[in-house]
């Protein structure tokens, strides 16, 4: 085939298979563009998904009616002149290709009135088929409606989901503009209903509320940090409403919804240890830095950036939200259940105090406290819907050991639960943290070397091991084509009377499952985690009047307690208040 030019459409269609993936993006372009206008109100609404119908409308500045055949060509826009613009981009768009791409995949209508003028100017395009500009009314401001997306692209079309999953995505890109973007009123309207109704001029918290939920506001901890012309800010949910999935993790830059790798890495980060791995804490950043010292333009979507000094920003976000989190009293309160619980633990519907039922149920939108204490309840069997009120085993001044697992005690603001165990490990997590940041583990030497065997996989774990062994204190080489000698052990783990041959199986074990971690700081917390659950007291085990007061006191001391390395509590409250309501005090 002979080279040739290549039509317009088939170019913008070409520059849509970046920009357009599905109903989302172009309800994400179309918002953004009444964004830059300078609208206060924007109003969206989709029908099937945004397959039939999308249709944004704004009360911004408008295109001048001579402007409308340029406003969907390719590669013409108002908001940069020259490559020197690039380099400090302050609209959201900028590319001037959006509405070309659109366009060419769809059947669109632009209806515009810009500021100033009495009358609106129309323009429908239909594929390559571009009608002129007609006369049309209509108040100030934009409304463009996309119908039929992909109509003429097939292939494409086949990748769009089911309604409710499109609208799901639609409703997300429109809910992480307005979280950027407090002062514009923004709605959203889904095959008739109203799905968001968001008043402008709300102020950032109250947005941020708005979009998450009022119901959260408890569970969110404001943090700012202005450092090295960075402003960092936002929203940082406690971790017990840290979710399965990312979605409620929304950073903006400059006002722009992104994805960054160094950002979220930083999020993840300050969270470690507070939630359980797998979950993703709710959180949303608002980083405000110098367009000079970011480069929005590496992504057709414009949904990465790439920062000039990545590192510079990973530790201001890791120190804002690390601070704020060390800051907080992260202990999880819980509320009595106050009707009885149906099959499955959930809250039954009306009734009224059922006295005696005994049990409880988180009242955050977490998990409820019968998964929280079920974890420790495991071992034991218990059913894990219901937690009984238990005889008292013990009596230590003002602490009660339950069970010879839990302690209860209280503080100003109700009673106190401590999973003992829990919190031990994250005692022993932060001492054995501590000690390895100044050196290697203490290691003692064994009078004896104790005899592993092993399988030859588990015997070529041992060279990749070597550094961490060396780290924890542990020494070993091979005995023979299948055993391990060891002959010295960390003394930490020595003293708290874990066998030296047990650990060392589940370590190589766990390694054989998981692979070796490649990231040797990783591979250090998490064999840190595995010491910290060995050495830590048990639930069962019966602690003296002085291990009770040691261990609370410790609580106060280290970092992080009131979750354990695993990111689940060690300890709950339930408040007086919580008390009296049940009582029917108040
Ligand atoms: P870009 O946003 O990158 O400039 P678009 O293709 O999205 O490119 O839009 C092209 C141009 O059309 C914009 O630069 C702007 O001048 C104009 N435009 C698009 N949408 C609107 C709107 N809602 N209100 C006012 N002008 C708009
Ligand atoms: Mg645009």
């Amino acid at each position: 085939m002979a080279i040739r030019k290549l039509p317009a459409l088939v170019v913008n269609q070409i520059a849509a298979g970046e920009v357009v993936e599905r109903p989302a993006s172009v309800v994400k372009e179309l918002v953004e563009n009444a964004i830059d206008a300078g609208a206060t109100r924007i109003a969206v609404t989709i029908e099937h998904g945004g397959r039939d119908l999308i249709r944004v409308t704004d009360n911004g500045r408008g295109i001048a009616f001579g402007d409308l055949p340029l406003a969907v060509a390719a590669h013409a826009t108002s908001k940069i002149e020259s490559s020197a613009d690039l380099e400090a981009v302050t609209t959201l768009g900028f590319r001037g290709e959006a509405l070309a791409s659109i366009a060419s995949i769809s059947r669109m209508s632009l209806v515009s009135r810009a500021a100033g003028t009495d009358e609106a100017g129309r323009l429908d395009i239909e594929g390559q088929h571009r009608g002129e500009p007609r006369p049309a009314s209509g108040p100030p401001g934009t409304t463009v409606t996309v119908r039929d997306l992909f109509f003429n692209t097939p292939a494409r079309r086949k990748f769009i989901r089911a309604d409710a999953t499109e609208t799901a995505r639609v409703t997300q890109a429109v809910e992480a503009l307005a979280l950027a973007h407090a002062q514009v009123g923004v709605s959203l309207a889904c095959d008739g209903r109203v799905a968001l109704e968001l008043p402008p001029d709300a102020g950032t918290h109250r947005r941020v509320l708005d979009v998450l939920g009022a119901e959260l506001e408890p569970e969110l901890l404001a943090f700012s940090l202005s450092e090295r012309g960075l402003v960092i800010s936002g929203m940082a949910g406690r971790p017990g409403i840290a979710r399965t999935t990312a979605r409620h993790q929304t950073v903006l830059v400059n006002g722009r919804p992104v994805s960054d790798r160094s950002i979220t890495h930083a999020i993840r980060e300050a969270y470690r240890g507070l939630i359980e791995p797998g979950r993703y804490p709710t959180i949303v950043l608002f980083l405000e830095i110098d367009p000079q010292q970011v480069d929005v333009n590496v992504h057709p979507t414009k949904a990465e950036v790439r920062f000039r000094t990545p590192s510079m920003v990973h530790g201001a976000v890791l120190s804002a939200i690390r601070r704020r989190l060390r800051e907080a009293d992260l202990t999880p309160s819980f509320e009595l259940q106050r009707a009885t619980a149906s099959p499955g633990g959930g809250p039954a519907s009306g009734g009224g105090p059922a006295f005696g039922s005994g049990s409880w149920s988180w009242s955050g939108p977490g998990r409820s406290i019968t998964e929280f204490l079920a974890v420790g309840e495991e071992r034991r069997g218990e059913s894990s819907m219901e937690i009984e009120v238990l005889p008292v085993i013990k009596h230590v001044g003002e602490v009660l050991q339950v069970h010879s697992s839990y302690l209860v005690t209280q503080d100003e603001q109700g009673l106190i639960i401590v999973d003992q165990h829990a919190l031990h490990e994250r005692v022993m997590f932060e001492t054995l943290l501590e000690a390895v940041s100044k050196g290697n583990l203490e290691s003692q030497r064994l009078l004896m070397p104790a005899i592993v065997e092993v399988d030859a996989a588990r015997l070529d774990l041992l060279e990749p091991l070597g550094p961490l062994f060396v780290r924890i204190g542990i020494e070993a080489e091979p005995a023979g084509p299948a055993a391990i000698a060891i002959h010295a052990f960390s003394s930490f783990l020595f003293d708290r009377g874990v066998e030296p041959s047990e650990f060392l199986l589940e370590l190589l074990d766990r390694t054989a499952r998981e692979g070796v971690n490649d990231d040797p700081e990783a591979a250090l917390h998490e064999t840190l985690d595995m010491m910290s659950c060995k050495a830590a007291i048990k639930a069962g085990d019966r602690l003296s009047d002085r291990e009770i007061a040691e261990l609370l006191a410790q609580r106060e001391r280290v970092e992080r307690s009131s979750n354990c390395p695993h990111g689940r509590p060690t300890t709950l409250r339930l408040t007086i208040r919580d008390l009296e309501k049940q009582f029917g005090r108040r």
